[in-house]
């Protein structure tokens, strides 16, 4: 089969690569469609902390189930599904509390196991989703990066009525945007492009006196993050929803302000099983709108293409087909 394989970080290439085999409680799925997010980008240039090399990245995948394991439930044959990109053990702290994300031996496609840029991908049963008739698998793709913001606006405890502000509008930005609203939350959007702006409906920048009770960046800019802290209101809460570049990343914060205005500052990172679910419901009962969001449909054989409309924000949201 057709595969992106990083062997380096730096550089990619396309390759012929045996149609992997499942094992026990594993299938295999003919990828449908695989979104292209800045993830991809950061792990192809920079690595990842939980990148294993080589492989084959990609951890937005939705397809068709065309052969199952050993010992594995035959009735997954030729059902639609959505991926959960993790395989959580289901037993350590972590996982007990409902955090697959961070389970202690957590394997995520893409990085610790072979992702979705292929025609073919082998997963877990357990990571297994199936999709609603009524959902594209173009849709059903967003359910991923929908479920990692799910996750951060679980993690800000965000209420209805609160205000939220969210750096960045693109497909991350507008994904926590549109999740929010639905939770009745009171969004602002902060985006200086000013095609970005416009769909989102936000403004170029904040007046001083703006306060937030959460703040979300979702662009990785250090110039983000201080913007998010100066509108945190008193118990406002700031997500670490972006990471930053290892150099940047460690003089943000002013604990003494934490201190006096009682602030809190969560991480987010990834998402767990359950919010696949909640993303899936979400996208297929038309409660969050996301096919507006697609501005390329590409082939796998195009991904630098694909990634280059993703470093230059030229597009929105990008997705391959093997
Ligand atoms: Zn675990």
């Amino acid at each position: 089969m057709q595969a992106i394989v990083i062997h380096k970080i730096g550089s990619f290439s396309i390759e012929e690569v045996p149609v992997p085999l499942p094992a026990q409680q594993e299938v295999r799925v003919r990828v449908a469609v695989t979104g292209v997010c800045r993830t991809d980008l950061k792990i192809i240039e920079q690595g990842h902390r939980d990148l294993v090399l080589p492989r084959i990245p990609g951890e937005e995948v939705v397809g068709t189930v065309e052969a199952v394991g050993p010992m594995t439930d035959p009735t997954w044959l030729g059902k639609r599904v959505y991926l959960y990109p993790g395989t959580a053990c289901g037993e350590c702290p972590a996982c007990q509390a409902g955090a697959d994300n961070l389970c202690r031996s957590m394997q995520i496609m893409g990085f610790h196991r072979d992702g979705g840029f292929a025609s073919h991908v082998v997963t877990p049963v357990k990571s297994l989703l199936t999709l609603p008739e009524n959902l594209s698998f173009e849709e059903a793709v967003f359910a991923e990066p929908l479920s990692c913001c799910l996750n951060a606006l679980e993690r800000a405890e965000l209420k209805a009525g609160e205000r939220l502000a969210v750096w960045g509008a693109g497909p991350a930005g507008t994904l926590l945007a549109r999740a929010a609203r639905q939770q009745g939350a009171e969004v602002t959007v902060i985006e200086p492009d000013l095609l970005r702006r416009r769909r989102a409906g936000g403004v170029e920048a904040l007046s001083p006196a703006e306060r937030f009770d959460v703040a979300i960046p979702a662009v990785g800019s250090p110039e983000a993050y201080h913007q998010a802290l100066a509108a945190l209101a008193p118990r406002g809460r700031l997500v670490a929803f972006s990471g930053l570049h290892p150099n940047e990343a460690s003089h943000i914060l002013n604990i003494n302000t934490f201190h006096y205005l009682e602030q809190r500052v969560t991480g987010a990172y990834g998402c767990a099983f359950r919010h696949g679910e909640e993303a899936i419901h979400l996208i297929a009962s038309g409660a969050v709108q996301v096919e507006d969001l697609i501005s390329h449909r590409l082939l796998l054989t195009e991904l630098t293409e694909a990634l280059d409309l993703v470093r230059t924000r030229a597009g929105m949201k990008v997705l391959l087909t093997p």
